[in-house]
């Protein structure tokens, strides 16, 4: 177990055994699902601009294919480890089940930082990671698809590469692609929409009114945060403060989202000089008195020595991970209403779903069609998550992961074990 160490790993390991526990769950499930199927761990080298080579470390992380192909993004950050990758990789097992989608788990992971590379580079190793998997992954396989750091043009690279190593164009081996090469109309905002409609029918439930009023405070302003705060503010909610990884900014009048669109455009960071109000850390953030807090950055945020000093009312996870084992009971206790990562960022992986679906038939549905599909599984999700929450007393977390492991339990048990 060693091998996949990391807080990370630990937490969604913790996470599962003690919903296992909760469920009551076959100890030879367990056995099983305790770990990763399989992982591939690759050095990738490539040639820089300037002639010289140099190598980076990637891996896969196949957790469980039991409902289905494997399904779930490849990170770019120097930091990711595999025990990441793996925890991730878990992550998107319970995900894919939850929205009852006919998928398993898996996660990747390349340790570079993508801002530092040119756009060439960037080419040149996503083409070499891709050649590394080349045996791991394909549209009956593995379907990767963006995570951080990683955009659709990556997502167009590893398409292009696979495909000109069968000799055929094979869209349905990436989902996040850009539209013109087979990706799925929706995609790039289904995330962020994705919370913001957790966070609607969280808001339903617990009677807050979503609008005038109502404010939000935000933590990351890559793809899923950006375009969850374009909804909220489409909502009439009033966005307080917006932090990334080198801080942020804070104004209790509210933003004018377009003024940190382009701030964050021009340079990429968000400053109090650029766009009025107040500079406030990371750590301040999370504090913050407001009513929606959303969390769109990294794992870990939340923990056991921050807990107690959220203020919030709805606090969604629109990133993977980001409250530990020890904050949750924190919050709960608090009173604070927790849309768990696997519920409130599903939007994602289920407009993945479309898109695979729609390459493999070659058919490609409309905006609304998409959207309206799109909210029907996650309210329903939504809804039947809060009924088993309810009957059995536990946390939304906890009924979520109850609802993921339960699902795949049952089809391993169908299946049975080979040989
Ligand atoms: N990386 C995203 C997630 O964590 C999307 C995965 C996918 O679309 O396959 O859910």
């Amino acid at each position: 177990m060693k091998l996949w160490k990391s807080p990370f790993f630990d937490n969604a390991l913790n996470q599962f055994l003690s919903t296992a526990e909760v469920m009551n769950l076959d100890p030879n499930i367990v056995e099983r699902l305790r770990q990763p199927a399989r992982a591939l761990v690759v050095s990738v080298p490539v040639r820089m601009d300037d002639g010289g080579v140099r190598s980076y470390c990637g891996f896969r992380v196949q957790h469980s294919d039991t409902l289905g192909p494997c399904k779930g993004g490849i990170r770019y950050h120097p930091d990711v480890t595999l025990g990441d990758a793996a925890a991730l990789a878990m992550l998107m097992t319970w995900k894919c089940a939850l929205m009852g989608l006919p998928l398993g788990g898996a996660k990747g992971g390349l340790q570079v930082d993508p801002t530092m590379l040119s756009r060439a580079e960037l080419q040149r190793a996503t083409r070499r990671f891709t050649i590394e998997l080349i045996n791991m992954i394909g549209p009956d396989r593995d379907i990767p698809a963006p995570d951080l750091g990683v955009n659709e043009q990556v997502m167009a690279w590893i398409m292009d590469t696979y495909s000109k190593q069968v000799g055929a164009t094979r869209p349905g081996v990436v989902t996040g692609k850009p539209i013109t090469v087979g990706g799925s109309l929706y995609r790039h905002e289904a995330t962020g929409r994705g919370v913001v409609f957790a966070v609607q029918k969280a808001a339903a439930v617990t009677g807050m009114s979503l609008g005038e009023g109502t404010t939000f405070a935000l933590q990351g302003f890559g793809n899923v945060g950006a375009i969850a705060a374009k909804a909220m503010a489409e909502l009439g909610c009033r966005c307080i403060a917006v932090t990334t990884s080198r801080g942020g900014v804070l104004d209790r009048n509210g933003f004018k989202l377009e003024s940190l669109y382009a701030c964050y455009k021009e340079h990429g960071c968000l400053t109090p000089e650029v766009t009025g109000g107040d500079s406030i850390t990371n750590k301040d953030l999370l504090a913050l008195d407001c009513d929606v807090l959303i969390l769109a950055a990294q794992a870990n945020q939340i923990t056991g020595e921050n807990a107690s000093q959220v203020q919030c009312r709805i606090l969604a996870e629109g990133a993977n991970g980001p409250v530990t084992r020890e904050a949750d009971p924190v919050l709960v206790d608090k009173g604070i209403f927790v849309i768990p990562d696997i519920l409130a960022n599903a939007g994602g992986v289920t407009v993945s779903y479309f898109e695979w679906v729609q390459d493999l038939q070659h058919f490609f549905w409309d905006m609304d069609e998409i959207e309206l599909r799109l909210k029907k599984m996650l309210s329903r999700t939504f809804d039947e998550t809060l009924a088993l929450a309810r009957k059995y007393a536990v946390s939304l977390r906890t009924a979520a992961l109850m609802k993921g492991i339960g699902r795949v339990a049952q089809a391993m048990l169908l299946r049975g074990l080979y040989p």
